[in-house]
């Protein structure tokens, strides 16, 4: 798999201060946020191995370049998100963050190679990842996005692959929660011309990976990724923990 290679292009000396970084990181969250199993309670994870086991992966047909690592429908992966959501955990957002990597390079590898099985040269260019933003209003009464949690910890995982660009789409009109609103249809309207893209050139030519906590409808996606398609992004795909 390309993506793997080129990860170890990186020198030694750079691989190695990363690696001391990544452990006084995790000591330091260890320090100030204890880790539990969200479910079983069980100390120094946020998902032991026996509660993995049982969250359930996505299996649905990507739809509208849109895919999902688990289902929304099992006590675990609801519970994770309600963490992330309301109490913002870092560490946990880095878990799920690393849960989620493998699954977005196995299907972005077979969508390239699918789309381009010449050349390697699309697997070069790294991904602009995007969150998918919330109001300033919300995010100040929130202190944080939990999109954003996701995504700055994805672009952690692999510099080389990802970058983080949490500049170019934001949110400026505030709407009602997608939760309120039952059929695609109402989701579609209620969310249209509430994105605003900003620094167009950031993302101009570039491949993007939208990430968000959760997509039930996919209608928050599919007009943030149209937005970002009109405004010159090359290929963008989108990516949840949860569908
Ligand atoms: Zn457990």
């Amino acid at each position: 798999m390309h993506y793997r290679e080129k990860s170890h292009l990186s020198t030694t000396s750079i691989s190695w201060l990363q690696n001391t970084a990544k452990v006084f990181y995790d000591f330091i969250l260890d320090l100030f946020f204890p880790r539990n199993c969200i479910l079983c309670k069980k100390d120094g994870v946020f998902f032991c191995a026996s509660c993995r086991g049982k969250m359930p992966i996505d299996t649905t047909p990507m739809i509208n370049h849109t895919f999902s690592l688990w289902r929304y429908d099992h006590e675990t992966v609801r519970k994770a998100l309600w963490e992330l959501k309301y109490r913002g955990k870092r560490g946990l957002a880095r878990d799920l963050a690393e849960s989620l990597y493998d699954k977005i390079l196995e299907t972005l590898s077979e969508e390239e190679l699918f789309q381009n099985p010449a050349g390697k040269e699309e697997c070069s260019d790294r991904y602009m990842v995007v969150p998918v933003p919330i109001h300033k209003k919300r995010r100040k009464e929130r202190g944080y996005n939990q999109s954003e949690l996701l995504a700055k910890e994805l672009s952690l995982l692999n510099h080389s692959l990802f970058i983080l660009e949490n500049k170019v789409l934001l949110k400026t009109k505030a709407t009602p929660s997608q939760v309120s609103v039952k059929d695609r249809e109402k989701r579609l309207k209620n969310i249209k011309g509430s994105f605003t893209i900003k620094n167009p050139e950031k993302i101009i030519e570039k491949k993007v990976l939208i990430v968000d906590d959760i997509t039930t409808t996919g209608a928050t996606l599919s007009e943030a990724r149209r937005l970002l398609i009109k405004s010159g992004a090359k290929k963008v795909w989108c990516v949840t923990v949860a569908h």
